[in-house]
């Protein structure tokens, strides 16, 4: 069984931040007609600033570092895209506790946790147009392997597009929502293909 280390944690934030990285641009063209036009510009802040964080000082637990990384998004980033995604990861570092390392499915019920949380903290839910839309199916995916995680994100982001937003800034344009694939689902289904990267 894959056994994953405070390592493993941090070479997925490294990935994420070098994917963010490459797609910022995307990211940005897709909060332009239904945002204000900075998620790539809010993901690409928050990500650096983790790696720094994590390269500073070395996280000895997989709860460490998803902690620290969550910590660091929700400072770094103004966008609402911080906050929900700080407390993603910030509930799934809790859910590890002190353990040195955590198993496959240890990890799916940490991120399930954290999803939870951002629900809560976000008051929405999948069909809303938003993050939970790649995330929910990613991380159930994530029973079966992380290609899976990766590909029912991906699927997830897609069928954003005919979806009316109900929360956040793409809210705003009601009926005019729709047809545009939501930029949040889209870097979540980047975190997932980067987790599936680091997992090789
Ligand atoms: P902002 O909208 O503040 O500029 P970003 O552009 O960085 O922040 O992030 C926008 C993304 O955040 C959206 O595409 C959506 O996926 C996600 N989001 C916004 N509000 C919510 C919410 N209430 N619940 C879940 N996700 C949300
Ligand atoms: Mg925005
Ligand atoms: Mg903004």
């Amino acid at each position: 069984e894959t056994v994953l280390d405070a390592g493993f944690f941090v070479r997925w934030m490294t990935a994420a931040a070098a994917v963010i990285d490459r797609e910022a641009d995307r990211l940005t063209e897709l909060d332009s007609p239904i945002g204000d036009a900075d998620h790539g510009r809010n993901m690409q802040r928050g990500f650096a600033a983790v790696v720094t964080a994590l390269e500073a000082e070395p996280p000895a637990t997989p709860g460490a570092a998803l902690t620290a990384a969550g910590r660091k998004l929700i400072s770094s980033v103004g966008g609402a895209s911080g906050p929900l995604y700080g407390t993603l990861l910030r509930r799934a570092g809790k859910a590890f506790g002190e353990a040195p390392q955590v198993s496959a499915e240890e990890l799916r019920t940490g991120l399930g946790a954290g999803v939870e949380a951002v629900a809560q903290l976000g008051g929405s839910a999948p069909g809303d147009k938003t993050m939970l839309d790649a995330l929910v199916p990613g991380i159930e995916a994530l029973a079966t392997s992380f290609d899976a995680a990766a590909a029912a994100s991906e699927k997830g982001a897609l069928a954003t597009v005919p979806m009316l937003a109900r929360k956040g800034r793409a809210s705003y344009l009601g009926e005019r929502s729709i047809g545009h694939q939501d930029p949040g689902a889209t870097s979540s289904a980047l975190l997932l293909a980067a987790l599936a990267e680091v997992a090789k």
